[in-house]
C-alpha cells in the first residue's frame, strides 16, 4: 500500500534503479510497471500536459487520430474525447492490462499491438471511414526520425501531426536557413509541412524523468508543395548537400553537373563557395528542377 507522499520517494527509488520496478501516478495502487528504457518509455505524470496537447492538435469533427506509444494511456484518454475514432501502436504487449483498465468503455479507441515501424498502417486504415487525418503523441524518441520519415513515405494523406519530441531535435526541426540546427532532415520536412513549435515540456513532467527537455512541435500539411521535377533527384541532392556540414556546395556535390547548380545560386547571388545550411527549400527546389 502506497500513500501519495510516497510518490516523489518511489519515483526517486526507481530512478535510481535505473527503469526497474515503476509505479504511476494516477493509477499507481493498481500497476506496477517495469519501465522499459529501450522502448523510450517516459510517461507524462498527469492529464494536464495531455490536455495542452489535444488543445493544439485542434481535432476536427469527423477525424480518425493515430496515436504512436499510448503507453498506460494519458494522452489516449484525451484524444478519445474530441476523435471520432482513435487508433493506437504500442510495441510493448506488457501494457495491455493497464490500458485494458485504463481506457475501459472508450469504445471509440482500438489499441493494436505491434511495431509501428512494421505495420502496414495504410492497410490498417482501410476499415475507417473519416474525414481529416491526424498522428498525435508523445514519441518514443530514439525513433523520432524514423517515425516521421515513414508517415510522409507511407502516404497515408496525413492532415496534421502534434508530437512531443526532444527539444534539440525539434530545434532541427524547425530551424532556419543560416543556422547550425539547420539540416537536410529540417529540408525534407519543410517541403511537405508548415512547422510551429507550440509549447516546452520540462523532464519533470515525466515519469521516469528523462535527462532532456521536450517540445510539442505541429506539422501542418502545405497546402501547396513547391513543385519538383523530380523528388528522388530532389531529395538526394539535399541529403548530399549536407554530408560535410562545413563543407562547400562546390565541395559536397562534386558529383552533379556544377555549372547547373552555379546558375541558380547566381540568380541568388550566390557562388558554389556557399554552404548548405544557408540555402532556402525554395533554392533547393530550384537547382533540383535544373538538374533534371
Ligand atoms: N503516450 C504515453 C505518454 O505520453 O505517457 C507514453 C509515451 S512514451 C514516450 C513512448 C511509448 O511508445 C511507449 O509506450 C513505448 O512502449 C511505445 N513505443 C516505443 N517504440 C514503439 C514502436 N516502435 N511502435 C509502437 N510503440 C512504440
Amino acid at each position: 500500500m502506497y500513500f501519495d507522499g510516497d510518490i516523489d520517494y518511489l519515483f526517486f527509488l526507481a530512478f535510481l534503479l535505473s527503469y526497474d520496478i515503476l509505479i504511476i501516478g494516477g493509477f499507481m495502487k493498481e500497476n506496477y510497471f517495469h519501465f522499459k528504457k529501450k522502448f523510450g518509455q517516459n510517461f507524462l505524470k498527469d492529464q494536464t500536459i495531455p490536455r495542452k496537447i489535444v488543445e493544439a492538435a485542434n481535432i476536427q469533427n469527423d477525424s480518425l487520430v493515430i496515436e504512436i506509444g499510448p503507453g498506460a494511456g494519458a494522452l489516449t484518454k484525451e484524444l478519445s474525447k474530441v476523435a471520432k475514432q482513435v487508433i493506437c501502436y504500442e510495441i510493448d504487449t506488457s501494457l495491455e492490462d493497464i490500458l485494458d483498465r485504463e481506457l475501459l468503455g472508450l469504445d471509440n479507441v482500438r489499441v493494436i499491438y505491434d511495431d509501428f515501424l512494421k505495420r502496414d498502417v495504410k492497410q490498417d486504415l482501410c476499415s475507417y471511414e473519416y474525414h481529416y487525418l491526424y498522428v498525435v503523441a508523445n514519441l518514443p524518441y530514439y525513433i523520432t526520425t524514423p517515425i516521421i520519415t515513414r508517415l510522409i513515405e507511407s502516404d497515408l494523406g496525413v492532415d496534421k501531426v502534434v508530437v512531443m519530441i526532444q527539444k534539440e531535435v525539434a530545434d532541427r526541426f524547425c530551424a532556419k536557413p543560416g543556422t547550425r540546427e539547420y539540416g537536410s532532415i529540417t529540408v525534407f520536412l519543410n517541403y511537405y509541412f508548415d512547422l510551429k513549435k507550440e509549447f516546452l515540456v520540462s523532464r519533470n513532467c515525466f515519469v521516469p524523468k528523462p535527462n532532456v527537455d521536450s517540445v510539442v512541435i505541429s506539422l501542418n500539411k502545405k497546402k501547396e508543395q513547391l513543385s519538383v521535377n523530380n523528388k528522388e533527384l530532389f531529395f538526394q541532392l539535399v541529403k548530399d548537400s549536407f554530408r560535410f556540414k562545413r563543407k562547400t556546395i562546390r565541395n559536397n556535390l562534386k558529383g552533379y553537373c556544377l555549372e547547373k547548380i552555379e546558375a541558380v545560386l547566381n540568380e541568388y547571388h550566390l557562388d558554389l563557395n556557399v554552404r548548405a545550411e544557408d540555402l532556402s527549400l525554395e533554392i533547393f527546389v530550384r537547382i533540383s528542377n535544373n538538374l533534371g
